[in-house]
């Protein structure tokens, strides 16, 4: 679905990836893993276009299509959450399908998978942190994208609420959408990645299955490693 080469983004003499390469193969659920400012977010504004590039490449599904057009076919939630507060979800949501061209009948069948159609005509500012971040995943599914990407899904809810967005995640895993979502905690990509790409200061430690990783002698040896900076690794 996605193919990363030798990927660079320098922000003046700050280099925030380098050389990062790995590829993103359907049906799987990866997880971008590091500690703040080791590179997560930047890679992900990369392949959304929202970040320019410094150096390397990338280019989703067979590469024939142009970046604009095959984020069409990609859902993403790299922000907080913003919608009308004093709009139901409902009418939020029918405001993203005009923008989007999809069609209403979507809507009822989005927020299910969120567990929110039962809220749908309350007003957005009513929610809860957990129920705007489900909503946004609802947003993010309208278009049937083949791949959702979450920038730190489960930040700032409380127990109940990381619980219950990485239960829907695993769901729409679980109906074949392929996931690729940043997380500093390893302990969320443990309970939901198959996948992991280990960042630190912008390069890649370690990418490969997360059963693999956990039994492997390198994991353990990260997991020990006194440094300030590998502490989120700890949980
Ligand atoms: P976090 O866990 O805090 O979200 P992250 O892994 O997502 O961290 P990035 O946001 O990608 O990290 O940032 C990587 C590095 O690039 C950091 O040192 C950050 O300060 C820097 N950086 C990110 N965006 C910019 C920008 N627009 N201008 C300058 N530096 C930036
Ligand atoms: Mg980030």
């Amino acid at each position: 679905i996605l193919t990363i080469n030798n990927l660079t983004k320098k922000f003046g003499y700050l280099t925030a990836v380098k050389n990062l390469s790995f590829t993103i193969k359907k049906g799987n659920v990866y997880g971008i893993l590091g500690p703040n400012g080791s590179g997560k977010s930047t890679t992900l504004g990369i392949v959304l276009n929202v970040v320019n590039k410094t150096e390397g490449d990338f280019h989703w599904f067979d590469g024939n299509t142009s970046t604009h057009n095959a984020l069409k076919k990609v859902g993403a939630i790299i922000e907080r959450p913003n919608f009308y507060p004093y709009m139901t979800a409902f009418e939020n949501l029918k405001l993203v399908c005009k923008i989007k061209g999809v069609n209403y009948n979507k809507i009822d069948e989005k927020l299910e998978i969120v567990g929110l159609l039962n809220r749908k005509n309350s007003k957005f500012k009513t929610y809860s942190l957990g129920m705007k971040q489900r909503l946004a995943i609802a947003s993010a599914l309208l278009n049937d994208p083949e791949i959702l990407i979450l920038d730190e899904p489960t930040n700032g809810l409380d127990p109940q609420g990381i619980h219950q967005i990485r239960e829907i995640i695993k769901q729409i895993a679980a109906k074949g959408t392929t996931i690729l979502l940043a997380s500093h905690l390893l302990d969320e990509v443990e309970k939901v990645c198959s996948h992991v790409v280990i960042l630190r200061k912008g390069t890649k430690l370690y990418s490969g299955r997360v059963d693999e990783m956990i039994s492997s002698h390198g994991f353990f040896e990260l997991k020990s490693n006194k440094e300030e900076n590998l502490i989120a690794f700890l949980k």
